[in-house]
């Protein structure tokens, strides 16, 4: 297991050695979504806000 670092709140946030670039995670600190965008050494982006389907 590695440990990246949470770009919303700058916590630690373990990434499972099996996590794949571009899975998403979540921060255990803050619950934001955080998009793996590197594994070596694991990096985590904020992921893009899904927007909501105002459809019926
Ligand atoms: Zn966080």
């Amino acid at each position: 297991m590695s440990v990246a670092v949470c770009p919303e709140c700058d916590a630690e946030v373990a990434v499972d050695v099996g996590t794949r670039v571009a899975e998403i995670i979540e921060c255990g600190d803050c619950r934001v979504e955080l998009e793996v965008i590197g594994m070596d050494p694991p990096v985590l982006s904020q992921a893009p806000e899904v927007e909501e389907d105002w459809g019926e």
